[in-house]
């Protein structure tokens, strides 16, 4: 029976995300769990690692450093012409995009503004840096299946739709 978060169940919870200051950053909607892999990196190792072993109807309060969070800053923002971009990219600050360099490497960054002429441009995840403050309410847990297993994602309410 599963009763435990180990790797291979599948996890729904509510969650509250705050910053240092106390300020909202993000959080789970109601009726509107999120559901995830354990064991899969779906979500940032360091909340994995604090949800191990908790069982359904827990409350859990959790701080996650920025290394088991989104990471140390790394590098700075910087502005790029907008022609570098296809003409009819809907672009918008937060949205994640992948350029490649010239040996076909896949660099990862996220646009932090726009204006006519230009995007800005930050190799940062917009959390980096920062420390997670987490309050999570484990709601149910079940085995995955194979597939999603083989998937490394969960299938059905509130998981991947393919
Ligand atoms: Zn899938």
């Amino acid at each position: 029976m599963t009763n435990r978060i180990a790797a291979n169940i599948v996890v729904t919870l509510s969650y509250t995300l705050r910053a240092d200051d106390g300020e909202i950053i993000d959080s789970s909607d109601e009726g509107n769990p999120l559901v995830y892999l354990h064991g899969a990196s779906n979500i940032v190792p360091g909340l994995e690692e604090e949800l191990e072993g908790a069982t359904e109807g827990d409350s859990i309060k959790a701080s996650i450093p920025p290394e088991k969070g989104y990471g140390p800053r790394i590098g700075e923002s910087q502005e790029v012409p907008r022609r570098l971009f296809p003409a009819d990219a809907e672009l918008a600050a937060g949205m994640q995009v992948v350029a490649h360099d010239d040996q076909g490497r896949q660099i990862p960054f996220f646009i932090t503004g726009i204006s006519e002429e230009t995007v800005t441009v930050d190799p940062n995840h917009p959390l980096a840096g920062e420390t997670l403050h987490f309050e999570v309410t484990i709601e149910a847990l079940r085995d995955a299946t194979e597939e999603e297993i083989a998937h490394g994602h969960p299938h059905g309410a509130g998981g991947h739709a393919h």
